[in-house]
């Protein structure tokens, strides 16, 4: 028995530390891995899913730098709470109407056009679903873009994980 259980469990999270490019800290985009420091660079970077983050040190910030996404978070001394300062919730949602005229606007304009000048009738019989075969392609092609918008800008862990699979899959094993 000793008193000094710090020594014994070094990897015990960080409880109330200030963000500091001494420390690791855990990974806000994946909840796996742990960000540390990169050197000569005021950067974090994860060892697990090799995001890039920059920091405001006198204001505790952390943004993530190799995504499209404006994602941030500030540091409260043992978590991170997100900080979506750079995205209002006024563009936010225009950026969701965009997102729905993207996907109904076009699969409406098909619609219409096949709806307005229906195909010939085929003497064979064949080729009448068709127009509604291609109103369901731009559909689905249209919505599996603002889909993966969706699931870059709110990097949900589990689209991250596969993500992350797929690239170890195709990477070469010496750049491991
Ligand atoms: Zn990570």
């Amino acid at each position: 028995m000793t008193n000094d259980k710090a020594s014994e469990q070094p990897d015990l999270p960080i409880l109330r530390q200030s963000l500091d490019f001494d420390h690791r800290y855990p990974c806000p985009v994946c909840r796996y891995g742990q960000i540390e420091g990169l050197f000569l660079v005021d950067a974090f970077s994860c060892g697990f899913c090799r995001h890039i983050f920059t920091v405001d040190l006198p204001h505790q910030y952390l943004r993530l730098e190799d995504t499209a996404a404006p994602l941030q978070w500030r540091w409260t001394g043992d978590r991170w709470v997100s900080a979506r300062s750079v995205v209002t919730e006024e563009s936010l949602l225009l950026l969701w109407g965009f997102g729905l005229a993207f996907v109904l606007v076009p699969t409406a304009l098909v619609w219409l056009a096949n709806h307005t000048f229906p195909p010939l009738p085929n003497p064979d019989g064949g080729g009448t679903s068709f127009p509604l075969l291609w109103t369901g392609l731009t559909f689905l092609s249209h919505s599996s873009i603002v889909g993966w918008f969706c699931l870059e800008y709110y990097q949900i862990p589990l689209y991250l994980m596969l993500k992350l699979y797929i690239q170890r899959l195709f990477q070469p094993v010496f750049s491991r």
